[in-house]
């Protein structure tokens, strides 16, 4: 995997030049955020050590299968790391794929796999793990949460936000990399979360898919303008259709 850092608290590992996790540097060893995909337990563990510490936490922005593929490995050859995920995301690494009531029952998409690691902590907003704040960012996922840093304000955001194929929020479709979109649950909740982390001033954004990005204020901004102009003619057109429906009934 190939190791960027920003700063000396924030390393970035990418497999295949497309998915990345991340490892955040605490007094007491690292916090992996995120597991990629399958298969690369030994290749995140070696990169931890030629960093110098040990894996002391695992940590999950969402329960897609790039982003907890090599949980089960990890969890194998870590055991007394801590794992820690959203409540509402856990229900999916048990093959629970039903939504709440309270939810939009927009359909899921992307890979959900069942895992067997049972997560030791489970978060919601606001929570800290290590210098970790809880962000609940729902929309890409009905559980995903960010983690803002709250000794630099790095923001490491899942798939909230993507930089592959141009910066943009979950759910705008970028034909050089599409894959986050089609996966995503719900564009609206994913807007409100784009506003939500904008509003945090972030001094570095850190995705599931694409580079790190220094003072990304201006870039979210744009991207989330792209997503509401997106989403308001979505929701003409539905509004158009629904009046044509209602006058064929009368
Ligand atoms: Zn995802």
């Amino acid at each position: 995997m190939k190791t960027t850092a920003s700063g000396t608290t924030l390393f970035q590992l990418t497999q295949l030049g497309a998915i990345n996790c991340y490892l955040v540097r605490e007094d007491d060893g690292f916090t992996l955020i995120d597991t990629a995909s399958s298969g690369q337990a030994q290749p995140i563990i070696q990169a931890a050590a030629k960093l110098g510490l040990p894996i002391v936490r695992i940590v999950l922005t969402h329960a897609h299968s790039d982003h907890v593929g090599s949980l089960d490995a990890l969890h194998a050859a870590l055991p007394t790391a801590q794992v820690a995920i959203s409540e509402r995301d856990a229900r999916f690494l048990t093959g629970d794929q039903s939504l709440d009531p309270s939810e939009p029952q927009t359909r899921l998409h992307g890979g959900y796999p069942i895992c067997q690691t049972k997560p030791t902590l489970l978060l919601h907003e606001g929570d800290r793990i290590g210098s970790l704040e809880v962000i609940a960012t729902p929309g890409h996922t009905p559980g995903h949460i960010s983690f803002l840093d709250t000794r630099n304000r790095s923001l490491i955001v899942g798939d909230a936000f993507q930089t592959l194929g141009g910066v943009a929020v979950a759910g705008t479709i970028k034909p050089l990399f599409p894959l986050p979109a089609l996966a995503t649950w719900n564009k609206d909740l994913c807007l409100a979360s784009a506003r939500k982390l904008l509003a945090l001033q972030p001094s570095v954004l850190s995705v599931g898919h694409g580079r790190m990005l220094n003072q990304p204020q201006a870039a979210m901004e744009r991207a989330i303008h792209i997503l509401e102009r997106a989403l308001a003619h979505e929701h003409e057109h539905e509004h158009e259709h629904e009046e044509r429906k209602a006058s064929h009934v009368a």
